[in-house]
Parts: structure tokens; C-alpha cells; sequence
């Protein structure tokens, strides 16, 4: 552990990834200092198990009201927290919630990135900057999909991500900054939000097998993702960070799965048939979709040395397993417990 510990700012934190890259930090001995928006209920619900109070004298994580869309505010927590690592994960991150949404998106998601690369020049903050980069950059582009594929969003997300992804990369060059982009392919956990397809399976699962559902509507079963483990990509994230030159990644697990298989496996998994359970709707199908994700992570497994290891049918199984065990005890189920299981 460092003297003085170094310091890290998560925005997202109360996310899926930032819930645990926070853990991942915390552990290595970084203070944690992470952005949240002001709800009229709490919303932290995914790092309460991290959170100690702030007069606690061993207290490492601290939280700040804040917003990608002020940019303001972010000069301002940039100039007092003055962080060593800068990990941007806010955003609003669904496919297709940013087509109901596009503008709303595109703030957030594309101009949110420049609002914070801007606050840490204006700041003087000379630290090192991840930009969470998506696998819907390719969109239409026909896998496998490695660094230097080129890119073809077909979503509002997918090109307001592009702006941040090439805003990081201009500033990098730019700037001279060290600012690098995670491209990464969907990953899953069961602190996955609940309207994504794999937890909205895996949440079904587990109502349907406490006869609390009937019914699992769905939406294009043929797409085809590359799933990988939500606490292992964040072990990626925070290599890149580490590495001796900014550069780009892809992180994936290289294995396709279709939305079919995924539902198949989990529904087994619980003693259940999906097709007497899932029904068709529409309402769920996207007016443009990706058809077939699959990453080729051998950079990062050359230069990082990071390799994933759960991959869909694994993953699915454990998203079961917890799913069930939070309905039954009606209480969040923590990742510790989890990732012990899982290995
Ligand atoms: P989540 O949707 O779980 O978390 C998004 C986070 O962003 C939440 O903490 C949310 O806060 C915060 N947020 C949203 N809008 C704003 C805003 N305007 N200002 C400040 N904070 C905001 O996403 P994940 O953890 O799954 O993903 C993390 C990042 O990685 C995202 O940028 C996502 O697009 C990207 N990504 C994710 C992949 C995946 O498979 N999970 C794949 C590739 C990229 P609140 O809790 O208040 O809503
Ligand atoms: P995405 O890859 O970021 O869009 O992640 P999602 O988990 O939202 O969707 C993955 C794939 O599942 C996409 O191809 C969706 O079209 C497909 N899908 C099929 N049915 C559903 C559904 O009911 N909800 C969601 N979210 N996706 C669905």
C-alpha cells in the first residue's frame, strides 16, 4: 500500500462497473472518491457495503453530488479531489432506451466525456483518464472485432460513445494526456441493471421458479453478444491505467452466444423449459439492431496480460444462483460471496 494513498474519481459509480471497480480500488488501497446524482431515493444501493462514514478516520471512499451534464461542478470536484486516476463510466447505457432518448444520450453519454476531459485541463489535474468505450462502436460491422476494426454505430448510444471515443483519443494526442478507451463487450453480473437482456432472463428465471411469473416477453432472440463477467473487466480497466503507454482495448471473451442461448441455459439451469415461458413482443425489438458482437481480446491479453475467464453459460448460471437467492431472501446478494462461487 502506497504512503499516501493513490486517489482515484468514478464517475458511475453507483453503477454495475462502478460498484465494482470502486471494490477493486478500495482493496488496493486508493481513496475513492465517486460521483452521484442527487435522486429523490437513494441510489446507491450497489457500494452501501463499501461506504463507511466520512468521519471514520480510516474512511477511503467519499461520494460527491455531481452531474456529466455540469460541467462546472466537475472543474470544481476535479480542482478539490485533484485524483491520480480518472475512470469515466457515467453514462446512460442502454441500447434502447437512447432511442426513446437520443438527445438526453447524446449529452450524457457523447458531450459528458468533454465536459470532464475539459474540467481536469482547466483543474490542472494531470491524471490518467479511462473512457468506458463500448463494442456498439462496430454496430454493423461484421465480427470478429479487434482495435482496429472500423467502426459503424447504429444506435444513438452507439454514436454518442463514438464522440467520447475519439474526444479521448484527440486529447491524448492533443494534449499529451494519458487518456485510453476500454472498448468493451457486454458484460453481465448480477448487479447487472434489470432491463438488460441477461438479468432481465436471469430475474425471470427466478420469479417464474417461485411461481411469482408466468410470462417472459421478449424481443429479437438471433443477436448474437460475447458476455463476459462484470469484476473481471474491471481488473482490465485499471491494467490499462497501469500500462506504460495510453493505448486502446478491446476486452472479450472471443465466445459468441446467441440471446437464446443464453435464455436456454438459464431456464435449464433453474429445471425449467423457456419455451413454455417466453413470449414474443415487439415492443422490444430495436429500429436498428447490432446483429453479432464478438471481440478479439488477444491485445489485451498480450500487453495486459488480462484474460477473461467466466464466459456465457458460467455467467448465466451464477446470475440464476443469485437471482434466486435474492428473491428468497429478499436482501442484495454481495459480489465476495459471489465470485467465490463463481470460480
Ligand atoms: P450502468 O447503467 O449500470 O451505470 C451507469 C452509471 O452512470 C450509473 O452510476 C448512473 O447513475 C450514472 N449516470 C448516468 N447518467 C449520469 C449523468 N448524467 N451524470 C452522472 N452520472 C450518470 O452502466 P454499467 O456499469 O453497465 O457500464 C459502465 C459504463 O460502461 C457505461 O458508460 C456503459 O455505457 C459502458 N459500457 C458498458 C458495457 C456493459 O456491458 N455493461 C459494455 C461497454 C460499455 P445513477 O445510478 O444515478 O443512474
Ligand atoms: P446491448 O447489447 O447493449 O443492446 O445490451 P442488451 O442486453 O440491452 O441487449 C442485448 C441483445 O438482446 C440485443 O440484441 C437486444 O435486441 C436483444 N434482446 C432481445 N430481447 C430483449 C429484451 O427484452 N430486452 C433487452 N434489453 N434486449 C433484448
Amino acid at each position: 500500500m502506497h504512503a499516501t494513498p493513490k486517489k482515484a474519481f468514478i464517475t458511475g459509480i453507483t453503477g454495475q462497473d462502478g460498484s465494482y471497480l470502486a471494490e477493486l480500488l478500495l482493496a488496493k488501497g486508493y481513496e475513492v472518491h465517486g460521483l452521484i446524482r442527487r435522486a429523490s431515493t437513494f441510489n446507491t444501493h450497489r457500494i452501501d457495503h463499501l461506504y463507511s462514514d466520512p468521519h471514520e478516520t480510516d474512511a477511503r471512499l467519499f461520494l460527491h453530488y455531481g452531474d456529466l451534464s455540469d460541467g462546472s461542478r466537475l472543474v470544481t470536484l476535479m480542482a478539490q479531489i485533484r485524483p491520480d486516476e480518472v475512470y469515466n463510466l457515467a453514462a446512460q447505457s442502454h441500447v434502447k432506451v437512447s432511442f426513446e432518448e437520443p438527445e438526453h444520450t447524446g449529452d450524457t453519454t457523447g458531450l459528458g466525456t468533454i465536459r470532464l476531459l475539459e474540467a481536469m485541463r482547466l483543474a490542472n489535474v494531470d491524471a490518467r483518464y479511462y473512457q468506458a468505450s463500448t463494442s456498439e462502436l462496430y454496430g454493423a460491422t461484421p465480427p470478429p472485432q479487434s482495435e482496429t476494426t472500423p467502426f459503424y454505430p447504429r444506435s444513438p448510444y452507439g454514436a454518442a460513445k463514438i464522440y467520447s471515443y475519439w474526444i479521448t483519443k484527440n486529447y491524448r494526442e492533443a494534449y499529451d494526456m494519458f487518456a485510453v478507451n476500454g472498448i468493451l463487450f457486454n458484460h453481465e453480473s448480477p448487479r447487472r441493471g434489470e432491463t438488460f437482456v441477461t438479468r432481465k432472463i436471469t430475474r425471470a428465471v427466478a420469479a417464474i421458479k417461485a411461481g411469482q411469473q408466468e410470462k417472459l416477453y421478449m424481443g429479437n432472440l438471433q443477436a448474437i453478444r460475447d458476455w463476459g463477467y462484470a469484476a473481471e473487466y474491471v481488473e482490465g480497466m485499471w491494467r490499462m491505467l497501469q500500462a506504460d503507454e495510453p493505448e486502446d482495448f478491446v476486452l472479450a471473451t472471443g465466445t459468441p452466444c446467441t440471446v437464446r442461448e443464453f435464455l436456454e441455459i438459464s431456464f435449464d439451469h433453474a429445471g425449467l423449459d423457456w419455451r413454455e415461458h417466453v413470449e414474443f413482443d415487439e415492443r422490444y425489438l430495436r429500429p436498428t439492431e447490432v446483429d453479432a458482437l464478438i471481440g478479439d481480446p488477444a491485445k489485451a491479453k498480450d500487453k495486459l496480460g488480462w484474460e477473461a475467464t467466466i464466459k456465457a453459460p458460467e455467467l448465466a448460471r451464477l446470475m440464476v444462483d443469485a437471482d434466486i437467492a435474492m428473491l428468497e431472501n429478499d436482501a442484495w446478494v454481495d459480489s465476495v460471496e459471489l465470485a467465490s462461487w463463481a470460480k
